[in-house]
């Protein structure tokens, strides 16, 4: 064979799938990240009102700790669970409904729907859904872990009329090089009115919940006193 020809094919087939790829996925999780921050940044009259989300939990060294912070405060927060997590966990699961929580999802194990193809994306998701079903959980708002989805996610999801939650506000609390001052000044720079805060109680480096916990213990008194209260995701 022409050796003019195989390469030119090769770079042929490569430039396809890399075209495929941003159909799929790329250009869809883009577009729905500038979307959600248009509609933030021209949102008319905007409450005082936050949205407290929580990824990656139920963690059992983390959750109920944070559960407790909560109460304290009497604040009710949305938890986007990861499934596999929330079945290990059913007594956290349990007590957030007892204590008013919202509960919604962030996958089955945390795989980046970006690398997914359309099977693998529908078998997880139907797996979560089966999962939070048997946990008692009616799943109607799902977060993307990393906040990315690909076509066949969003279809899906649109499809069985479960909606889409990305954020406006994220201060990096996954980090092990982050201090809980640090985080601190971030979270209480960066809130506005009806922003939807992205924290973590699950994952993250060198113990990275038990920084956020410790932030919002502190925090939370401050951003009430600032005036705010906190909605949840139903
Ligand atoms: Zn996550």
């Amino acid at each position: 064979m022409n050796p003019n020809f195989l390469l030119s094919s090769l770079i042929l087939l490569a430039g396809a799938l890399v075209l495929v790829y941003l159909i799929y996925a790329a250009l869809p999780a883009a577009f729905l990240r500038a979307e959600n921050a248009l509609r933030f940044r021209f949102s008319k009259h905007p409450k005082k009102e936050l949205y407290l989300t929580f990824d990656d939990g139920p963690d059992p060294n983390y959750t109920g700790k944070l559960l407790d912070l909560l109460a304290e405060n009497g604040i009710r927060a949305t938890f986007f669970t990861v499934a596999e997590f929330a079945e290990q966990n059913p007594e956290l699961i349990e007590r957030m409904k007892d204590e008013g929580h919202s509960i919604a999802c962030h996958s089955l194990s945390h795989k980046c729907a970006m690398f997914q193809g359309p099977q693998d994306t529908l078998a997880d998701l139907t797996h979560t859904l089966e999962i939070m079903h048997g946990l008692g959980v009616n799943v109607r708002y799902y977060r993307a872990p990393w906040g990315l989805y690909n076509l066949t996610l969003i279809r899906e999801l649109k499809r069985l009329g479960i909606r889409r939650v990305l954020w406006n506000v994220m201060i990096g609390d996954w980090s092990g090089r982050v201090t809980v001052s640090t985080l601190s000044h971030r979270l209480l720079a960066r809130v506005s009115s009806e922003a939807v805060i992205c924290l973590h109680d699950g994952r993250g480096t060198d113990h990275a919940p038990a920084r956020t916990i410790k932030t919002l213990e502190t925090v939370l008194p401050e951003l009430k006193r600032q005036g705010y209260s906190f909605k949840t995701f139903q």
